[in-house]
């Protein structure tokens, strides 16, 4: 269905986000008929190009960035005709009379700030000062969303001075995933689950987010802010709050975040002993962490593992074991439900099997399985074995599954219909951030310094004794 006409405006359309992510997910969503021809994109930055430069390097992004079979010529020619550009100087006067110009009346206006935050406050300012946005105008705001407590409220206030928190959509996209969206559909839609949703039957939970990649050219960036605050402090504390947060009256904006809020307020304080940190050492697959970031002194984490409590009725005793990682073993990202040991066995089998585990992947292979014991078929007697209930969306959807939306798209077209149940509120933000700051405040105080792991592997052993000390194991990452 397609969704309403509109000018989406991307500040930054110049940048990697906009050429990588942004600009063929919006392609993506006029091929499958979603983005009407009516809709206009305009670029928006700091180089000197006009509509023609800009059209020139979106084709080449979208040659670049996507497989040539989903690029059809007789669409790729309407596309690049709803776009054009304008040099915009954020901090400056330059360009907001010639953008203004460009905005239609009567259709959803939309401002996506694919830029460095500090340029979020001055683009808010501008477009308000120049009247090119109005109080229904949309805008979308990038990762990171701040460093600390301090600069997410200022960065909120900066925000909230021109707009108004049900403008506002700050993009997470593992939100915009489909099994994370289905993590909500298969506890909230099914008797099955929410009975069993609790400490009392959910033995522990595991979060990884691993990747195969290393810091590469963002070594610098990379360095000021590290594991903590690139990964946890958003993606997987979201991840975790869809987990734990109790169902929601409705699934409307408000109500789930007020549920997802209430989650990241109930995160116990984590102690030293459940903190492991780790940077990659040399290996065949480039130099180690402190070559990448050009300081061999650097302490920044590329590495984090911890175990996590939430302290509420539902959680109390039920950890939650979280890891994220640069250079390791494979790209994989999933959440693992494990839940407990049936209370006694008839069968002959020991106890901690730990057989039923709920796991949703969500790269690579998106999907969810769930593993039950059954008796081993033949004539060797009741010999049991774990298989998978496998709900693999390739094989149970077909053709359907193919047509998944990349997340940025789907979220995208989230803006344009004004639904902001995917995008984090301010408060949970500023709320992650209260757990987050006195988390590193603690390890800056300590000195502590990361241990060093191999490339390929599954981070420092450390990280394995997490779980061994507790009687348990991590999921293989792979
Ligand atoms: P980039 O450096 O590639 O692009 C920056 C863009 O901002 C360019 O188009 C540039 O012209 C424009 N710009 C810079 N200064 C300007 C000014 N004064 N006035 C007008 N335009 C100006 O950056 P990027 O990688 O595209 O990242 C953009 C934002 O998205 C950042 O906040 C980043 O943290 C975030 N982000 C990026 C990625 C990614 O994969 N690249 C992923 C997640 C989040």
């Amino acid at each position: 269905i397609p969704v309403e006409p509109f000018d989406l405006v991307i500040f930054g359309g110049t940048g990697d986000l906009a050429r990588r992510k942004i600009l063929p997910g919006l392609y993506r969503r006029l091929a499958d008929g979603q983005m009407p021809p009516e809709a206009r994109v305009i670029g928006a930055a700091r180089s000197e190009m006009d509509d023609e430069g800009f059209r020139k390097l979106t084709r080449e992004s979208l040659e670049e960035f996507m497989p040539a079979s989903a690029l059809d010529k007789e669409r790729v020619e309407e596309f690049l005709s709803l776009l054009s550009y304008v040099q915009v100087d954020a901090k400056g006067d330059g360009g907001w009379a010639e953008l203004k110009e460009h905005i239609r009346p009567d259709v959803v206006h939309a401002f996506y700030f694919s830029v460095a935050p500090s340029l979020f406050g001055p683009i808010a300012e501008r477009l308000k000062d120049h009247g090119i946005a109005d109080d229904n105008a949309r805008i979308v705001v990038e990762k990171p969303f701040g460093h600390d407590l301090a600069s997410a409220k200022a960065l909120n206030q900066s925000l909230a001075c021109h707009f108004d928190e049900t403008q506002i959509y700050r993009i997470d996209h593992y939100l915009g995933k489909e099994t994370v969206q289905n993590l909500m559909a298969v506890r909230f839609g099914n008797m099955l689950f929410e009975p069993l949703w609790n400490s009392q039957y959910v033995d522990h939970i595991q979060i990884t987010v691993a990747e195969t990649v290393g810091v590469g050219g963002r070594g610098e960036y990379y360095d000021r802010s590290g594991a903590m605050r690139d990964m946890v402090q958003n993606h997987l504390l979201q991840l975790l709050c869809l987990i734990a947060m109790e169902p929601p009256s409705r699934y409307d904006p408000d109500a789930v975040r007020d549920e997802k809020l209430k989650v990241i307020r109930a995160l116990e304080p984590v102690r030293p002993d459940d903190l492991v940190r780790g940077q990659y050492r040399e290996g065949p697959d480039g130099p180690s962490y402190l070559e990448d970031v050009g300081d061999p002194r650097s302490r920044t984490e590329c590495f984090i593992a911890m175990r996590m409590s939430v302290s509420n009725w539902r959680w109390a005793g039920t950890p939650f074991y979280i890891r994220t990682g640069k250079r390791l073993k494979a790209r994989a990202s999933e959440i693992a439900i494990v839940f407990k040991d049936a209370p006694h066995s008839i069968f002959d089998v020991p106890q901690g099997r730990h057989s039923n585990v709920l796991t949703i992947r969500l790269q690579p292979n998106e999907g969810m399985q769930m593993t039950v014991t059954i008796k081993e078929p033949g004539p060797g007697g009741m010999r049991l074995i774990d298989v998978p209930l496998d709900m693999s969306f390739a094989e149970a959807l077909g053709e359907q599954a193919a047509d998944i939306p990349d997340a940025y798209e789907r979220l995208i077209m989230d803006v344009i219909r004004g639904n902001q149940t995917l995008f984090m509120r301010g408060d949970e933000v500023e709320a992650a951030w209260a757990w987050t700051d006195p988390v590193i405040a603690d390890w800056e105080a300590r000195g502590h310094v990361p241990s060093p792991y191999e490339q390929g592997s599954s981070g420092p052993d450390d990280a394995l004794m997490l779980l061994h000390r507790d009687g348990r194991r991590w999921r293989e990452i792979r």
